[in-house]
């Protein structure tokens, strides 16, 4: 431990309140995806307060990066990111500053909004390091990138958004990043920091099957042609999916959503599916996208229906690469301590942060901040008398306030470590 890990420490120590502050306010009044009007205005107003070198704004529609260049010589760029939307999912967390937003104009809505995914803590986490590394400018020698993401979740069908869109407008071309770091709070015991070696999450798409038959009465099926037969039939057929893949690394299709345009007496001309098909590992996606096309299409025409299938939305698995993790692990275990920096299994989440940690290397871990602990077998059970163990995306999802200055200390020392040359995989030497 270096004065300048100490000074980091005592730095977010002293921003911590203010971390706080900025997540409940974030909390309170969260934006979905590609709607981070004010969030977007929030941070960049943050961030110029820093006087950092630059802060671009409106990158891939809201999103913000900050860019701050040491005052040492160094090549390193460190690209710390955040997310910053929210999910049309209702606040049931039970505290004071819940949401109370209705998004009446989404697509799909209205939706009640709320940051059930905690990125209101991965955003004010990044500000409070933005503050605690902007004020250690002069001895950090290379550059770091502040990067706030928007539409992680995915934007809406037809809007193009998030991390790919962001790479494709250049947002981090200049400096390029030589380590993209990543994290995302989860229902694990708090300050834990979990990792995992290989594919932290899972590839994933959106899968949208559109069934057509010929409107008709109610009364008269047999004058027209009847979808829904046949969107029961497709999803008992997705439920057997799994029977033509390897059962040795998972894959799962889930229909979330059916739209139709009937009504009780009249046969619609079409039934939609709208679902997510996630992989463990990146290269089974190819076949199970093939497998439920032809599942789709075959189960259709046996109803005397068409079926078009439309894969969206694709998010690349989350790859940690061992020499990473090697790299990692002695800044993980300064910031949380050694005992609580553990291996977690793999899930079939997704982050599309993977578009940066595959494309420029890098890590991303998880970080926990609920009243949680570690049974017998390493499996988070709830600890008596606290508020209980909550998914992302469940309307009772929480996180600890109290929590938030390790992501803060997190995020800095990563960030000092990889310019300074410490965070960084080995080069192996050839023999
Ligand atoms: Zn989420
Ligand atoms: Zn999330």
């Amino acid at each position: 431990m270096s004065a300048i890990h100490d000074d980091l420490d005592t730095r977010a120590a002293a921003v911590a309140g203010q971390v706080v502050h900025w997540r409940r306010h974030l909390h309170q009044y969260p934006e979905l995806s590609n709607r981070e009007v004010d969030t977007a205005a929030f941070i960049t107003e943050h961030l110029k307060s820093l006087r950092l070198d630059e802060v671009r704004t409106g990158i891939a529609g809201h999103g913000v990066v900050g860019v701050l260049r040491g005052g040492e010589p160094g090549d390193r760029v460190v690209a710390l990111r955040a997310d910053i939307d929210a999910l049309p999912v209702p606040d049931l967390c039970g505290v004071p500053f819940a949401s109370h937003v209705v998004d009446q104009r989404y697509p799909g809505g209205p939706f009640p909004v709320s940051h059930a995914c905690g990125h209101d803590c991965h955003t004010a986490m990044l500000l409070g390091a933005a503050t605690v590394l902007a004020g250690v400018r002069e001895k950090l020698p290379g550059t770091v990138l502040f990067v706030f993401q928007p539409a992680e979740e995915g934007p809406p069908v037809g809007e193009k958004g998030g991390a790919r869109a962001m790479l494709a407008e250049g947002a981090l071309d200049d400096p390029a990043p030589t380590m993209a770091f990543g994290f995302h709070v989860t229902p694990y015991p708090k300050g834990y920091i979990g990792y995992r070696v290989g594919n932290q999450f899972g590839a994933s798409c959106l899968a949208k099957i559109t069934i057509t038959g010929q409107q008709v009465h109610g009364s008269t099926p047999w004058m027209g042609i009847d979808p829904m037969p046949a969107a029961g039939a497709i999803m008992t057929g997705i439920g057997q999916l799994y029977r033509q893949v390897s059962a040795f690394d998972p894959v799962t299709v889930s229909i979330g959503h059916i739209e139709d345009v009937g009504r009780f007496n009249i046969i619609g001309q079409t039934v939609t599916l709208w679902g997510t098909i996630r992989c463990a590992l990146e290269h089974d996606m190819g076949e199970v996208r093939q497998r439920l096309r032809t599942l789709a299409t075959n189960t259709a025409a046996a109803y005397n229906c068409s079926a078009t299938v439309d894969f969206l939305q694709d998010v690349p698995a989350l790859h940690n690469e061992q020499k990473w993790i090697d790299a990692g692990l002695p800044t993980f275990r300064r910031v949380a301590g050694d005992d609580r920096v553990v291996p977690t299994g793999a899930t079939l989440g997704y982050d599309d942060v993977s578009e940066f940690v595959n494309r420029y290397g890098g890590l991303y871990v998880t970080l926990g901040v609920q009243d949680a602990q570690l049974d017998a077998v390493g499996m988070p059970v709830p600890v008596p008398g606290g508020r209980g163990l909550f998914m992302n995306h469940n309307p009772h999802f929480y996180a600890d306030d109290d929590t938030l200055v390790t992501g803060v200390r997190l995020h800095a020392q990563v960030a000092y470590d990889h310019l300074t040359g410490t965070l960084t995989p080995k080069k192996t030497v050839p023999q």
